[in-house]
């Protein structure tokens, strides 16, 4: 007898692929990383009104489908948000397929910002859903992105912009995220801008890497 999934291996029902869901030729998807408290929604929204860019935070879909009445893995997207862990990573990858495609049926720029957080997600996404162009990644110290959820913490009402779960969020990113970062890196994907300084500022480093990248403008 086939023993029950594991709590944590939610089974969802799309089949197996061997190729992507979506063409890299009308499909541009770009990965935003950054620790949390980077900078990296912020950033996001400026690239969205310049460049024409959809902008998908695997993070808000999580959280929506937490929140979602009548979702079964409402429960358990709670529980690892709360801890700083990352959710399985077939929850997060359906998620973003489905956001890609009820916009324009998936053909168009898009920035995934938070995403891939873990090796297996990449590996996944860019075998099923979409092979990436390169990744943005905000680079900014532990000391300052504290500071920045502490604050943001007063009025966002999320659960994990506490003290408790900002220390384990860090230790999930250096322990689990930068390897994905890592990865990229060694195959010359990467585009490092540095997030310490003022949105403004941060902003004129991302305009030079689109640059570099061939992303033009769509608005002036
Ligand atoms: O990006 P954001 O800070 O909004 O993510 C909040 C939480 O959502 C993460 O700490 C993690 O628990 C979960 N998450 C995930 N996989 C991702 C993005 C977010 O498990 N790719
Ligand atoms: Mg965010």
């Amino acid at each position: 007898m086939a023993p029950p999934p594991r709590p944590d291996s939610p089974r969802l029902s799309a089949p197996p692929k061997d190729t992507p869901a979506f063409s890299p030729d009308k499909t541009s998807v770009i990965y935003v990383l950054g620790g949390p408290g980077a900078g990296k929604g912020t950033q996001c929204a400026n690239l969205v009104r310049d460049y024409g860019f959809k902008h998908l935070s695997a993070g808000d879909l999580l959280r929506a489908e937490q929140d979602r009445e009548g979702s079964e893995f409402g429960e358990m997207i709670k529980t690892y948000i709360k801890q700083g862990d990352i959710v399985p990573m077939e929850v997060t990858v359906q998620l973003l397929e489905n956001a890609i495609r009820d916009v324009n049926g998936g053909e168009g720029r898009f920035l995934i910002d938070g995403f891939p957080r873990k090796m297996d997600q990449a590996v996944k996404f860019e075998e099923a859903v979409c092979p990436s162009r390169f990744v943005l990644f905000f680079d900014c110290p532990e000391n300052v992105m504290s500071e920045r959820l502490l604050e943001r913490g007063k009025t966002s009402g999320r659960s994990d912009d506490n003290a408790e779960s900002i220390k384990r969020r860090f230790r999930t990113f250096v322990e689990t995220s930068m390897p994905v970062v890592d990865h990229f890196e060694k195959e010359g994907k990467v585009v490092k801008v540095m997030a310490t300084k003022s949105p403004d500022e941060v902003y004129e480093d991302v305009k030079k890497g689109m640059t570099e990248r061939k992303f033009e403008r769509t608005k002036n």
